[in-house]
């Protein structure tokens, strides 16, 4: 009970201006931080998906050359990763910021639907 007393002792209470001033800092520290953290996450992302892009680049070119195609060949999805797991590819590349991805033919790049907008390109970072 002693230790409650000490605790309730309006003597070692805080002040309205070491409460403001607390809060002041803590609010400077934020406004730091969040706009970091929020590019960090969009940087993560973009890289990821121009990781994505250049596997779909890598799987199609291999698929033009196992079969013998010319380079303006366009694989479809379905060739680069089968739903079994047998393809160039294991599993299907998804984009983490809900682009969708064109394959385009071998002598083109993939690309993005987010690519105008987020820099998912490939050469873009
Ligand atoms: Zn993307």
């Amino acid at each position: 009970m002693k230790y409650s007393r000490f605790l309730h002792s309006p003597k070692y209470a805080f002040t309205l201006v070491e409460i403001m001033f607390t809060v002041f800092i803590i609010g400077i520290l934020l406004s730091v931080a969040v706009p970091n953290f929020i590019q960090a996450r969009r940087q993560a992302v973009r890289k990821s998906c121009i990781s994505n892009l250049h596997k779909i680049d890598w799987a199609k070119d291999a698929y033009i050359m196992d079969n013998h195609l010319y380079l303006d060949a366009e694989p479809t999805p379905a060739q680069l990763y089968p739903d079994n797991g047998t393809g160039y590819l294991r599993s299907v590349p998804t984009c983490n910021s809900g682009g969708v991805y064109t394959i385009n033919p071998g002598n083109q790049f993939p690309v993005c639907s987010n690519g105008a907008t987020e820099q998912h390109i490939i050469g873009g970072d």
